[in-house]
């Protein structure tokens, strides 16, 4: 498996900026921000793509999903709203293969699907 900048985020091997971490994931601040809020979360048990959930139990992706939902949560976008993305392979976009759930919000977001 390709080793990856979130990777050696990780692994402590470059900095980030950190806004939660437990023994599942791990949800830091992206690089190049879309939004007022735009944090990245990563299950530390690396996938690489989205559509690899299709063959995992039920607990592991529910709760990544239930982590990222929590972090959301913790970074107080519950009321005003918020959008979730998988980028999953290149039509989707998908710059870094390590599964990843960017959380976008602090603003009203336009809707465009490419
Ligand atoms: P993708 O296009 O793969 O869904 O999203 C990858 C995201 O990772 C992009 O939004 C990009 O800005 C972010 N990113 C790439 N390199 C780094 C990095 O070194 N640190 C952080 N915090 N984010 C990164």
């Amino acid at each position: 498996m390709e080793d990856t900048i979130f990777d050696k985020i990780l692994r402590n091997e470059i900095p980030s900026e950190k806004v939660y971490e437990d023994d599942d994931v791990l949800a830091f601040k992206d690089i190049n921000p879309k939004a007022p809020v735009h944090v990245l979360v990563i299950p530390k048990r690396k996938r690489q793509r989205f559509s690899e959930y299709r063959n995992v139990e039920s607990d592991e992706a529910g709760i990544f999903m239930k982590k990222i939902s929590s972090v959301a949560h913790s970074l107080g976008l519950d009321e005003s709203g918020y959008r979730v993305i998988f980028n999953c392979g290149p039509h989707g976009g998908q710059e870094v293969e390590y599964i990843h759930a960017h959380i976008l919000g602090g603003k009203k977001l336009i809707w465009s699907a490419g």
